[in-house]
């Protein structure tokens, strides 16, 4: 169980580093706290005293929404709830309503952040794959001689291992950045039997853009985690799926050759099986919503992920 003194509740950044400063080694940021709590039980880290929770998520600067022509700035205490309840997001942001319709139940939706989900940094986090296809960004800041900070690193060099980010001590993830993309038809694939309450073993963020006869993908990108260290884009496979004209067996020979990226030391057979079949659904369905051409991707390729 977890326990503590006090449970702070900053109104501003200010707040949270004076909090930060106060009790420094003996506090701990909390947003949702649905990675924290399930963190201190019995088979993980067991009884867990931490003498003071700050917990960011009331703070405006973490709460922003502004959807641009060409970027959307998300605050880090973002729910994955909106991704589902808000339709200009949805339509700015075509991976992630697919990402949160598959991620836990209602009531986690509902508390769980995208910056939560970003800082613990599991290598099968849904949330990672999907704002990697979005290319992207957050925004960490700190406090120095009284001033705020701020730097930008994408998410790709944000992730540095099984729970490791570059995250630095005294940082907060404040901005999520990820690029507007509402041309793009989007998809999420996910193991799980139940639709809810299954930390994926292997997913898939899809997006894709056709060219104006709906005969080619003019633009393609697919991140994959759970199956290496960190979730990652596929750039070879995607550079691949531009340069020819859709087909049945363009997708399927990218899905093959998404199965090699499997790194995973358990469950290799069973990884790249689940890789093979998701990258194929998701390049089928992500194509089919950005309105490809209904002659070049026919209904039999529907067998080969069934
Ligand atoms: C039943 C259940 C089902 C789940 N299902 C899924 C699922 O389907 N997919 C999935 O990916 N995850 C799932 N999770 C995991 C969890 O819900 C997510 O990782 C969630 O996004 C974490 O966000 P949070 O705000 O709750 O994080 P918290 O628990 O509040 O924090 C997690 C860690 O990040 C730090 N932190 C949080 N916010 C910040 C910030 N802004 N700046 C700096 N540090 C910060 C905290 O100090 C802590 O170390 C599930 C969890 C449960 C309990």
């Amino acid at each position: 169980m977890l326990t503590c003194d006090d449970y702070l509740s900053p109104k501003t950044l200010d707040e949270a580093f004076d909090a930060m400063e106060r009790h420094r080694g003996g506090s701990r940021l909390v947003a949702g706290a649905t990675d924290i709590l399930p963190w201190a039980r019995e088979g993980r880290a067991g009884d867990v005293h931490i003498p003071v929770l700050i917990d960011i998520a009331g703070i405006p600067e973490l709460n922003v929404r502004e959807i641009g022509a060409d970027k959307v700035r998300l605050g880090a205490a973002t729910r994955f709830q909106r991704f589902i309840d808000d339709k200009a997001l949805m339509a700015a942001l075509p991976a992630l309503p697919f990402c949160a319709v598959w991620f836990a139940d209602d009531q986690i939706r509902e508390s769980a952040t995208i910056g939560g989900n970003l800082v613990n940094a599991s290598p099968a986090a849904d949330g990672t794959p999907a704002v990697l296809v979005h290319d992207g960004a957050v925004v960490l800041a700190s406090r120095r001689a009284g001033k705020i900070e701020r730097r930008r690193v994408t998410v790709a060099d944000f992730m540095q291992g099984p729970g490791k980010s570059v995250l630095g001590d005294g940082e907060i993830l404040i901005e999520v950045e990820c690029a507007a993309l509402p041309k793009h038809g989007g998809a999420f694939e996910k193991v799980g039997h139940r639709r809810s309450l299954v930390i994926s073993t292997v997913c898939v963020a899809a997006l894709v853009e056709r060219d104006a006869a709906g005969e080619r993908l003019s633009d393609v990108r697919l991140a994959v985690g759970g199956v290496g260290p960190v979730p990652r884009r596929m750039d070879k496979i995607e550079a691949a799926l531009k340069s020819r004209r859709l087909s049945n067996d363009l997708l399927e020979e990218a899905a093959g050759t998404a199965a090699d990226l499997v790194a995973s030391r358990t469950r290799q057979e069973y990884r790249r099986e689940v890789v093979q079949g998701f990258v194929l659904r998701a390049l089928v369905n992500a194509s089919r919503r950005a309105g490809a051409c209904e002659k070049l991707i026919t209904r039999e390729i529907e067998a080969r992920y069934a």
